[in-house]
Formats: C-alpha cells, structure tokens, sequence
C-alpha cells in the first residue's frame, strides 16, 4: 500500500524501513507536518502516517478523504490530535500504537525529577567551567517521599514501580484502579494527592475532562516547593497559572517533557530563529524548570515497537483484516 509518512525524521526512515522489510509497503518520506496546509501530499496515498504534532482536525481529515487516504496510521499511542468524530463522517479509519514502551517514558520521568533534584543540568555547566562550588546544588533523599501518580495505567505503573524501589511512598490517582499497583501504593481522590504529594507527575491523557487538570486551583492546594512533572501531554497543565507558582515558590521544581504550544517548536532545530512564545521564554528563565523536547519516547526498542505496530496496523487494513489497535469516534 503506498503510505504518506508526515513528519519524516531520519530516525523515522530507518526504523519504519527496516520494519516495513517484512510487509513490503511502498512509503513515501515528507518532512512537513501534517496540516491543512500540507494535506494534499497525501493525495492519492490510501494511508497517512502521522504523529503527535501533525494535525488531522476536521478540515485535514476531509482534505485526506478527498484525496483518496482511507487509514490514517498513528505512530503514537495518543490521538488527541485526530478529529475522529471528522474520520468517522469521512470513512477514515484511525489506528495507533497502544503501547510501546512504557519504561520509555516513565525512565524519562524519573530522570527528569532525578535531574531537577540534584541539579545535573546546572552540575554539568558548572564543572566544564571549572566551577566546583556546591552552593546552590543542595538536593533531597528520595528515599521517604510523597509521590503522586495521576493516571496509573502503563506509564503510570512504570513509574511507581521504579519509585517504589527507590523507597518513595506512592499515592495514586484514576478514574480505574489498576489492581498491579494495590500493593505498591494508596489510591487517594486528587485533593488528597495534590495536598500530601512532595512530587507529583502526571501519565493520564489529555481528554476534555484532564485539559488543565493542573491550574490555579490545583496548584494553590499543593504543597509549598512541590515538584511538578508532565511528560504526558502539554495541556494538562495551564502553563500561566504554572508560571505564577513558580514565581510565588508554591512550585518549587518544574519539569517538562510536553508544553502545550509545542506544535510550533519542538522536534526541529530552531536555534537560528527568534522565539516568539513569551510564555514558553519565561519558563526558560527560571533555574528550577527543566524542559525537554518530547524526548521521553525516544528510545531505540520503542521506536523499533512503533515501528513494527505501525506497519502492522497498515497491513491488517489492506488485507481487510480485523485492525485490533483502532480508534473510534464513543459518539
Ligand atoms: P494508559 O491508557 O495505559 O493510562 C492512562 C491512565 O490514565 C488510565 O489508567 C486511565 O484510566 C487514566 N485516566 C484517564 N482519565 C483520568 C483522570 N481524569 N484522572 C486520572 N487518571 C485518568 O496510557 P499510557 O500508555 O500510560 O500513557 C499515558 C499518557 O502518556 C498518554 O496519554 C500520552 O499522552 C503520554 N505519552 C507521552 C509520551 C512522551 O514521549 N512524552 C509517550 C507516550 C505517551
């Protein structure tokens, strides 16, 4: 099937070629993203391959349509940016990567509280410059805090799991309880969460009911000097009532994989160009923030799993068999 890869970066050719040797698929390469735009690339493609920053709202998805594209293949696990109410008026079927590595993310995750905690990022800069002084790298034991897990499902157990070993007391969070974790950690409604919790991190998916799950008033109950992670998805966190945390020291860590506005910025090199996101440059400023550029993912065996889901997914749709990872519009 001739596929419409969007978004194409070198790590994205050489793992989904060497994944599409066992299905033969004819992939054509596009470094755009997947916009209104850029839709008609797809053109006369029967399947577009997108992922989290490539945008199918209604009109792209109508674009796709009408241009032949009948499966839209997610190299990810989340799909808050495909319009599926759109693809099911279309006909365009949605299919993803439920799950490719946890450990991913929730490693990333703890390197990022691991990171802000011991202050590697300024260490680093330090000892290059020959600096050696320990002012100002004061960090705390792990060991015996308060964590807060919101959304235990695979990433979110992952990263119990490795605090649980590192001695921290879990505090859980979801709308389902994940029985794998009954004895690892307490499930407690959010407001006990957000008021116990030394160091929160966030795994639920951006869903009408989680968009700025973490806003003023979330974050006037937490703890004075609380570490915040979100590396699942930008918009659970209203970013200015964030900033306004970090200014009054109600949050005394920051850490980010995700950021609302990252569409326009990440996963491009734009260091010659001016950036233009005033909200995005005043986390910059801050010595306790530290922010990467939805890396969480990026490691050799998920992109080899996302790989091999993805050119699955294309496969059982050609062969009209059942597509087991598909999305559908609830209604
Ligand atoms: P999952 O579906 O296994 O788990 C999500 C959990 O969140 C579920 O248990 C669900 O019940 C829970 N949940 C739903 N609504 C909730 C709410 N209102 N409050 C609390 N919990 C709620 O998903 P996963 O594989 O663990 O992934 C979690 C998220 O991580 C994804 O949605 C995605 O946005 C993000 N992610 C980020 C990266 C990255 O590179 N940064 C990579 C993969 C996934």
């Amino acid at each position: 099937m001739r596929v419409a890869v969007f978004s194409a970066k070198s790590y994205d050719r050489e793992y989904l070629s060497r994944a599409n040797e066992s299905h033969g698929h004819e992939l054509t390469f596009m470094e755009p993203r997947l916009t209104s735009g850029t839709a008609r690339l797809a053109s006369g493609f029967p399947a577009a391959c997108v992922f989290v920053n490539d945008r199918a709202v209604a009109e792209v998805v109508a674009e796709l349509a009408a241009g032949g594209t009948r499966l839209l293949a997610l190299r990810s696990a989340g799909f808050n940016h495909v319009d599926l109410a759109a693809a099911a008026r279309h006909a365009v079927r949605v299919a993803r990567v439920p799950a490719y590595s946890p450990y991913a993310v929730a490693e990333h995750t703890v390197g990022l509280m691991l990171a802000l905690n011991r202050k590697f990022h300024r260490a680093y800069s330090r000892v290059r410059e020959g600096n050696f002084s320990l002012e100002g790298l004061l960090g705390f034991d792990m060991h015996g805090r308060a964590v807060g897990i919101v959304g235990t499902g695979k990433i979110g157990e992952c990263v119990a799991r490795i605090l649980h070993g590192m001695g921290c007391r879990i505090l859980l969070n979801d709308v389902t309880r994940n029985p794998e974790l009954a004895a690892m950690g307490d499930y407690v409604p959010l407001d006990r969460l957000l008021q116990e919790a030394e160091i929160i991190s966030l795994h639920c998916p951006l869903l009408p009911a989680t968009r700025h799950l973490i806003g003023d008033e979330a974050i006037a109950r937490m703890r004075p000097g609380v570490m915040l992670i979100n590396t699942s998805r930008g918009a659970l966190v209203d970013t200015p009532a964030v900033i306004e945390g970090l200014k009054s020291q109600r949050i005394g860590y920051l850490g980010l994989d995700v950021y609302e506005e990252e569409e326009d910025l990440f996963f491009e090199d734009q260091s010659e160009q001016i950036l233009r996101d005033d909200v995005f440059a005043r986390l910059l400023t801050f010595p306790n923030v530290l922010i990467t550029g939805h890396q969480a993912f990026f490691t050799r065996e998920a992109l080899t799993r996302i790989g091999e889901v993805t050119l699955a997914n294309i496969t059982a749709f050609e062969r009209g068999e059942e597509l087991v990872n598909e999305v559908r519009w609830a209604g």
